[in-house]
């Protein structure tokens, strides 16, 4: 198990967050706020995907009137995204958010973050300082004359000391960058001159595909070293994708201890079965099972130690009869044909049995 980084611990609702304690998948919608139908049926939808914490921009009353909508009938926490305006934070707090998430560049007066800290005090949650490269105070823009780790990091160490001021320390942070690199020199310089705990994510990050290889970089580097308490992937795409790229992120360092983990070989012409098309219907039967289950598709008997290993496996056997054989729990247990196969992994899971994480 990696260690971690020990932190302050804080809380998002019911959601305990710091170095104690496992690290929540958040994400966010990118539905209309306003459409409280919409935006409460999307959270629906991350929180069947195995989302912790959700996250909703609140940029208008309206959008404030919706999440306290919202908020009453989610069953994870949800955090107020918050720009520019700090009276929708007021509004949101008192409506039950968990956290107010502010940006230090744009929140606007020291008298707007003290009437914040006051509506986080009184109703229990807590704020994120949430650091952007790309939205960076002026005055630091002018000191360092680009966006840069160092900026980030001043940026929310003041912001920080200003709440502190206010004798408010329910507080994480982000410093978020577009550029990967960028942003693994703020998390890896502010953890250490703070033990907040710290929301791991590169912003702006792209699509599906870049958007998950640029923050499984940054955040496998970080979480190696024992930095990150809870992470988003943020990606241009259904937020669901989030939700399911955090958790492989999470579970790859065995850092979380639920869902599917499929092992599966890239296949080449030794092999006897369909591994491609049997991996992508598996991932696709099994997306929102939250029992900690590895399975495992090899086509060949080269690497048979890895379905044995696995929780259920199988590796191809024959190649001219595309026959495999079933391994449950380190037990060879049967002979399948390939189209067999689904079937059985789906009255094995029906089965009361025990997983335990490798
Ligand atoms: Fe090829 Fe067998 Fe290795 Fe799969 S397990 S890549 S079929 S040698």
């Amino acid at each position: 198990m990696l260690s971690r980084r020990k932190t302050r611990i804080v809380n998002v609702g019911k959601v305990l967050i710091g170095s104690d304690y496992p690290i929540p998948v958040q994400s966010m919608t990118n539905t209309l706020t306003e459409d409280a139908e919409s935006t409460l049926r999307q959270v629906k939808q991350l929180e069947a995907a195995g989302a912790d914490i959700v996250r909703i921009s609140v940029p208008n009353t309206e959008a404030a009137a919706a999440f306290a909508k919202i908020v009453k009938q989610a069953s994870v926490p949800l955090i107020s995204d918050i720009h520019y305006d700090y009276k929708m934070a007021l509004l949101t707090a008192d409506a039950g958010a968990g956290c107010l998430r502010i940006n230090p560049g744009n929140i606007g007066s020291a008298k707007g973050v003290k009437e914040v800290v006051k509506a986080a005090k009184a109703n229990h949650c807590s704020i994120r300082i949430g650091v952007n490269g790309g939205s960076l105070e002026r005055g630091l823009l002018e000191k360092y004359g680009e966006p840069c780790a160092e900026a980030m990091v001043e940026s929310a160490l003041t912001q920080a000391r200003l709440l502190e001021d206010l004798d408010f320390q329910n507080i994480k942070i982000s410093v978020k960058a577009s550029d990967t690199l960028m942003t693994i020199q703020a998390y890896e310089q502010l953890a250490q001159q703070s033990d907040y705990p710290l929301h791991l994510g590169v912003t702006e990050a792209g699509g599906l595909m870049d958007g998950t290889i640029k923050s499984a970089m940054a955040f496998g580097y970080l979480l190696y070293k024992g930095i990150g308490d809870t992470i988003r992937v943020s990606l241009t795409a259904d937020p669901v994708e989030e939700v399911k790229a955090g958790q492989k992120i999470l579970k790859a360092f065995k850092l979380l201890d639920k869902g599917i983990n499929i092992v599966s070989c890239p296949t080449c012409s030794r092999r006897s079965i369909d591994v491609i098309g049997l991996v992508e219907t598996l991932e696709k039967k099994y997306e929102n099972e939250q029992r900690n289950i590895t399975l495992a598709v090899m086509g060949c008997p080269v690497n048979r130690l890895e379905a044995i290993r696995a929780d259920f496996g199988v590796y191809g056997l024959d190649k001219n009869n595309h026959t495999c054989k079933l391994c449950v729990k380190g037990v060879e247990v049967a002979i399948l044909k390939q189209e067999e196969v689904l079937e059985r992994f789906d009255s094995l899971f029906n089965e009361n049995l025990e997983f335990v994480s490798k």
